[in-house]
Formats: structure tokens, C-alpha cells, sequence
């Protein structure tokens, strides 16, 4: 079985994390072996003090080689900061946005790979030899598509500035009005070697409960991965990163309100759409708190089910995981209820 995921850093990591488990214990109990593809964000990616960053693909790679900072929730575990020191004194870079030494380790064995000419698909692949990760990562796409986000400053010309998306998110904490998120060069960028396979190839599509706007709205909006999503004979089923209207963690809240959708996990199943109706999803799984959206959700096309969304610990992510593997099933059986035709 092969089991393709759209996924960003944070949520993204935990749910992937909660899926290697639960197909690992599958496997264990006698259960049919599965693949994990991991299609990453790259929307976040950005050129900082000379290197390259790859925030949500690091993210991943981190967490599921062991070798993250659980406790800060990003980085790697035991880092350092003696060079962000030094770039500091020569004023490179952000300031407000600290390189650790190891990760800049990563950052420079990636700038060098880059350099020699490989592609950031190619770069990922070296990266991911390092550690058995028991997943395969795939950047979205090989085309720099960095997100900048536009916001109001009456000291422009034209009202507007754009600044990137990191900027936005670390140093203004998004707390500046976003009127627009803009991935650039996006029309011209095309799907990273082997993601629209590992979508069509798959026997189920998941959706992790990911940043809705700037992390799987990127992978979205990459030309090639909807009608791609539209034409995979696999079901979609995606986990709602909103619970009892609030983001678990993180900022997200304020990147829904920038495009108009509520902070609520129905709103977001909208704001993807029921596949059924030109959309992207089949299913769709909520928090036991929004239970009450499931019925109007069935009727609108998502295959709705409520059950417990909070990632709190290895456990809670595998069995979340779980839960999305057997709605998939469901769909593909013709068992789901609330499934359109
Ligand atoms: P980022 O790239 O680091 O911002 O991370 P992602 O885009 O992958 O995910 C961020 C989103 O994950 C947040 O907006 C949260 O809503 C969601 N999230 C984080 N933890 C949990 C959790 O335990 N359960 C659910 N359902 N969503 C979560
Ligand atoms: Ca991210």
C-alpha cells in the first residue's frame, strides 16, 4: 500500500511522525506493509546570511531522524548559537531569526549541494540518507516559489509593502494585517520529480492538519497539483488543523482570516472543497468538539467523521493517523457515509 501526505513543518511533522507508527504497528499485527510519501511545503523556503533554508522540509527531517528540539518545538535538539552570534556582530542576516550551528550545518551542506548543481529534490535525497527516516520527503516543486505577504504601509507609493513570509511570521509574529499571501514565480513553477506520481499512485491521499493557507495552500496552488488531486483514483481525506474554532498551535488563525475563511474546521473543508464538486477532499476528519459540523459537512460532499485531533503525544498521532487510513479504506470500499458519488 502506498500512502502519498501533503504536509508543512510543525503539524505537518507530528502527523507524518503519527502515521510511520501506526503502519509500522500495522505492519507488526499481520497488516498489509505500507509506503509514506511526504510531499513538504516549499513555500517557506527562503535565501538568508548566503544559505538556503528549507523550514518545513527541516522540520520534518528533523523530527522524524529523532534529532529535534521537542521542547522549543522547532531546530535541532541540543543546538548552539556561537555563529548566529558572529553573523550578528557582522550584522548578516536577521537578527530576529536565529541560525543554530547544527542546522546551519544542514544549510550549508544543502547551499554547497545547490551550487554544484543539484536540485532541491536531489539535495532532500542526500539529506534523508543520513537517517533511516522510514519516509520519503519530496519538495513540492524544485522551483523557488518563496511566500511574501502584503501588507498596509502608508510610506509606500502604493500603500502596499510585500515582505517575506518568514519575516511576517517570526519577527511581526503575523501580527500585521495580511491584505494578501504571494508565492512568487508560482505560475511558472511545475510539480518536483515524482509528486504527481506518488499522488496517483497512491492508494490513499492525506492531508495532514497543516496551516491551510501558507503551508498545504502552497502545495495547492504549485500548477499541476490540483487537477492532479482531481484525477488520483486514490480517496483525499484531510485532518482539520482547526479544533472548537482555535488553532492548536501556532498562528494559522491569522492566515485564514487574510484570505476570508473562519478560524473553524468546517470553514476550512469549504475552503478545500468536496471533490465531489470540483474541490479536493473526500473526507474530512474533525475534533469530537465539532461534531455538530459533521452532518451539514456530509451533505455538502465530505465524508465527515469526529474523533479525537489533539497530537498531544506519539500515541494520540498514531491512532489520529489511524483514523484517516480507515476512512481512506472506507472511501476506496464504498463504505463511507456521507461519501458523494
Ligand atoms: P508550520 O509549517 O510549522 O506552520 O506547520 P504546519 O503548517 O504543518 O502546521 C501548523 C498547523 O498545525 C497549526 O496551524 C495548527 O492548527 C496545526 N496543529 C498543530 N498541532 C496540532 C494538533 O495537535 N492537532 C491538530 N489537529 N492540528 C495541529
Ligand atoms: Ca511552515
Amino acid at each position: 500500500m502506498r500512502i502519498t501526505v501533503l504536509a508543512g513543518g510543525v503539524g505537518g511533522s507530528r502527523f507524518v511522525g503519527g502515521l510511520r507508527e501506526e503502519v509500522r504497528r500495522r505492519a507488526e499485527a499481520g497488516g498489509e506493509p505500507a509506503s509514506i510519501d511526504v510531499v513538504v511545503n516549499t513555500g517557506d523556503d527562503l535565501w538568508l546570511a548566503g544559505v538556503r533554508l528549507m523550514p518545513d522540509f527541516d522540520s520534518l527531517l528533523y523530527a522524524l531522524a529523532g534529532v529535534n528540539d521537542t521542547e522549543r518545538g522547532w531546530g535541532r535538539a541540543g543546538e548552539t548559537e556561537r555563529v548566529a552570534a558572529e553573523l550578528r556582530e557582522w550584522g548578516v542576516g536577521w537578527p530576529w531569526f536565529t541560525l543554530g550551528d547544527l542546522d546551519l550545518g544542514t544549510h550549508l551542506a544543502r547551499t554547497a549541494w545547490l551550487r554544484e548543481g543539484l536540485t532541491p529534490t536531489e539535495v532532500g535525497e542526500r539529506l534523508q540518507r543520513r537517517w533511516e527516516l522510514g519516509v520519503r520527503l519530496r519538495p513540492a516543486t524544485d522551483t523557488e516559489v518563496d511566500t511574501h505577504v502584503e501588507v498596509a504601509d502608508p510610506d509606500e507609493l502604493d500603500g502596499v509593502r510585500s515582505l517575506h513570509f518568514q519575516e511576517w511570521w517570526t519577527r511581526y509574529r503575523a501580527a500585521l494585517p495580511a491584505l494578501a499571501f504571494r508565492q512568487r514565480n508560482i505560475e511558472h513553477a511545475r510539480p518536483a520529480p515524482g509528486v504527481v506520481e506518488a499522488l496517483l499512485g497512491a492508494d490513499a491521499v492525506l492531508l495532514a492538519p497543516s496551516n491551510p493557507v501558507v503551508s498545504i495552500g502552497t502545495i495547492l496552488a504549485i500548477p499541476g497539483i490540483r487537477e492532479t488531486l482531481a484525477e488520483t483514483h486514490a480517496p483525499v481525506v484531510g485532518v482539520s488543523p482547526i479544533i472548537g474554532g482555535r488553532v492548536v498551535r501556532g498562528m494559522a488563525d491569522a492566515c485564514l482570516t487574510a484570505i476570508g475563511v473562519d478560524t473553524d474546521a468546517a470553514a476550512v473543508a469549504r475552503h478545500y472543497g468536496s471533490r465531489a464538486r470540483g474541490g479536493i477532499l473526500d473526507g474530512w476528519l474533525v475534533d469530537e468538539t465539532d461534531a455538530p459540523a459533521a452532518a451539514s459537512l456530509a451533505e455538502a460532499g465530505f465524508a465527515t467523521r469526529a474523533v479525537p485531533l489533539w497530537m498531544r503525544d506519539l500515541d494520540a498521532s498514531a491512532r489520529l493517523a489511524g483514523d484517516a487510513l480507515d476512512l481512506a479504506a472506507d472511501l476506496a470500499t464504498g463504505l463511507a457515509a456521507g461519501a458523494a458519488d
